[in-house]
């Protein structure tokens, strides 16, 4: 009993390898035959649309990495892909070519760029942007070279809107800044007189003499301008400077002359009392002086003188107006 059962057993098993071998070849035979006319490939859909063919996953999934994950262009920050692509394995006539290159546009296409800038404010108005950090920290740098205590300060931006990227060349973002670093400067001036600021006038009052005037007091025409005030009034300087007199001038009186630079020299006669040295370092708005009637005077009056390099000006092309 035990002998026969072994018997067949050993008859089905020759026979089964048998119809193994014969399955085997025939379906070699077919697989080759259609390894002939027919390539394996991998269909590439992203999100639901079948998009083309590709040959190698591998070496795709590499050409996306660096065309579209790592896509680099100028203020791209950084680069999301929408559709994450899936493959599915497939058969294609041997002619049929794939379309990797296609696929890869279509997804630059379809990415979801942000975009980066850098704004710079002046006292928190934001007054250009440039490309990169490195852009405005020069910019900060080299502005605050002129003055440290210039409020810029620089902020990262980002962006999803290209339109909303408007950024300058270095140079030109520089030269802006700068300019409005000096309107800034310039802001509450009363007058600028050659890039002096004038951050008051001296007194208030009526003028009683204008630039250019003739008087039977006076030999010549008036050097400046008279503005009324009464005894003891301050005086205040119109601009940051230097005393280089403050002594009686003859027809001037008491006279204090402040340096601002540029040339520019303010003067301020008549007056009755002095209250700076010579050498002194003044602030615009500073009393350096009171209104008075000393020298050439037939009452209480400021004659107030703008000189450019040594010669007088009309105050009025400037102030008072
Ligand atoms: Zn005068």
């Amino acid at each position: 009993m035990n002998f026969i059962l072994k018997g067949k057993l050993k008859y089905y098993t020759k026979e089964s390898t048998k119809i193994l071998l014969m399955v085997g070849i025939a379906f070699g035979f077919v697989s080759g035959m259609l390894f002939i006319k027919y390539k394996p490939v991998y269909a590439v859909t992203l999100g639901d649309e079948n998009v083309g063919y590709i040959e190698n996953i591998e070496e795709f999934e590499k050409d996306v990495e660096n065309n579209v994950i790592n896509y680099t262009a100028k203020n791209v920050e950084s680069v999301e892909i929408k559709e994450t692509p899936k493959y599915e394995l497939t058969f294609v006539n041997r002619g049929e070519k794939t379309n990797e290159q296609e696929i890869i546009i279509a997804m630059q296409k379809d990415m979801d760029i942000t975009y980066k800038y850098y704004e710079i404010a002046l006292e928190d108005e934001v007054v250009d942007s440039v490309d990169t950090k490195e852009q405005a920290e020069k910019i900060v740098s080299e502005l605050k070279q002129g003055d440290e205590n210039i409020d810029l300060t620089i902020t990262e931006k980002t962006t999803k809107n290209l339109e909303e990227v408007k950024t300058a060349e270095l140079e030109i973002a520089k030269s802006n800044i700068s300019t409005r670093i000096e309107e800034k400067e310039m802001e509450g001036a009363v007058a600028v007189v050659e890039g002096i600021k004038f951050a008051n006038v001296p007194v208030t009052g009526r003028i009683s003499s204008r630039y250019g005037e003739v008087s039977r007091i006076r030999s010549s025409t008036h050097t400046g301008l008279d503005i009324v005030a009464s005894t003891g009034t301050p005086i205040s300087v119109v601009a940051d400077g230097t005393v280089i007199c403050a002594e009686y001038s003859g027809a001037y009186g008491n006279l204090v002359k402040v340096s601002h630079g540029n040339g520019v020299e303010t003067w301020y006669a008549h007056t009755s009392k002095m209250y700076v040295k010579v050498g002194q370092e003044v602030k615009a708005g500073d009393v350096i002086a009171a209104v008075g009637s000393t020298g050439n005077s037939t009452g209480a009056h400021l004659h107030f003188e703008i000189r450019i390099n040594g010669k007088h000006v009309n105050p009025q092309n400037y102030m008072y107006n």
